[in-house]
């Protein structure tokens, strides 16, 4: 796509921002590090202690303070925002502080530094100051077409990883956790992803441990191997990617009847879950169809974490599948539907899909095999 065609994307965000900081009643938005800043303007700042912020009057031109030396890589949006490169000895701070004069609420992102937050409450005493995510993440939660198009590539390219290994083409007796999880990541950039952000790789009781770090542990035969893996993915020249995140467990050699029993009940409450992500459906309603399920199959107390969570260009963002989100699912939501099942010191084991709301009901984007693949090695 042109530039110019991202461009319109681009505007059409950064107006939607300005509607809602009008109903919110927000003067000024600040932008820095994070994924805010590629959603409204295709431009990831470098995470440098030289500040980068992004200044959205509720009405006005919004601005782009950046470090003299970043300037070459702003691909330049004038519809949308100006560039404002500042030298070496200039405070940056005082410029955004000048920019947003006068403003009596400021919205700021959650991941800027505290070190600039710090002194731009100095700076601007009158404001009353809240968390920007308040605005974007609303936003950025409803996935435009493109969006979806990409969080659709991105699926595709893990899903052929997660058959690879499913057939047996990833080798698992006698190399350990890390040289596998190492495999992973090249074939997660092989496939397309232009970062791979994590690959989780556990076997037998470091199933149990969700967010388990590969380890040096040599995998062996008789053993469930859980994988959490993705990455993320270019969305054409946009300046912005899209995440994958898909989970899948396989078991070198025939897996014992209570390791059956329990992924059964896992499997089972996984696609009943997916089923029930449907528009209009409050989001922690869907994480309870799973924990019922598996609370029923004789597992209560063994999920130990939310159902799911949001994916844009965040691995983890709005909306949130856990007990006490009341927010209906709408149209156009994008989300992690992955229940576990743990048995601390034994097993574990998790099913992952990412799932988009739609009119037609929930589309998956992962469509990899959801039975535990009984591999030979
Ligand atoms: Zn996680
Ligand atoms: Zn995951
Ligand atoms: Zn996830």
């Amino acid at each position: 796509m042109p530039h110019t065609d991202h461009g319109r994307t681009f505007a059409d965000r950064m107006e939607r921002l300005r509607q809602t900081m009008g109903r919110s009643g927000v003067d000024v938005t600040l932008v820095s590090v994070g994924a805010d800043l590629p959603w409204l303007t295709g431009y990831r700042a470098m995470p440098l202690e030289r500040l980068t912020m992004l200044v959205v009057p509720v009405d006005g031109a919004a601005t782009m303070f950046v470090p003299r030396l970043e300037v070459p890589r702003v691909v330049e949006r004038p519809e949308v925002f100006d560039v404002v490169g500042w030298d070496e000895t200039t405070d940056p701070v005082r410029l955004v502080a000048e920019a947003a004069a006068g403003a009596g609420t400021v919205a700021i992102g959650d991941q800027t530094w505290a070190r600039f937050l710090v002194d731009l409450q100095t700076q601007l005493p009158g404001a009353a100051w809240r968390r920007a995510s308040s605005l974007l993440g609303p936003l950025r939660a409803v996935k435009d077409a493109a969006e979806i198009e990409g969080l659709r590539l991105a699926g595709a390219a893990v899903d052929r990883i997660a058959a690879e290994l499913q057939a047996g083409a990833i080798p698992l007796v006698g190399r350990t956790e890390a040289d596998v999880s190492e495999e992973l990541s090249r074939r997660i950039l092989a496939e397309g992803h232009e970062r791979t952000n994590f690959a989780i790789v556990a076997a037998g009781e470091n199933a149990a441990s969700p967010h388990h770090h590969a380890s040096e542990r040599v995998i062996a035969a008789g053993e469930i191997v859980l994988c959490d893996f993705g990455g993320t993915f270019p969305l054409g020249d946009s300046g912005v990617g899209y995440c994958s995140d898909i989970t899948r467990c396989v078991h070198v050699g025939e897996p014992s009847s209570e390791v059956a029993e329990m992924y059964a009940v896992l499997q089972d409450a996984q696609e009943r879950a997916v089923a029930a992500a449907v528009v209009g459906t409050p989001a922690g309603d869907v994480d309870g169809v799973a924990r019922s399920l598996i609370a029923e199959g004789g597992y209560d107390g063994l999920f130990i974490h939310r159902l799911g969570h949001g994916i844009g260009v965040e691995e983890h963002e709005d909306p949130y599948l856990v007990a006490g989100n009341d927010e209906p699912l709408v149209e156009g939501n994008a989300f992690s539907i992955e229940p576990g099942i743990y048995a601390a010191g034994r097993w574990g084991a998790r099913i992952e899909d990412i799932v988009v709301a739609t009119v037609d009901g929930p589309l998956r984007l992962n469509t990899a095999d959801h039975g535990l693949a009984v591999v030979e090695s």
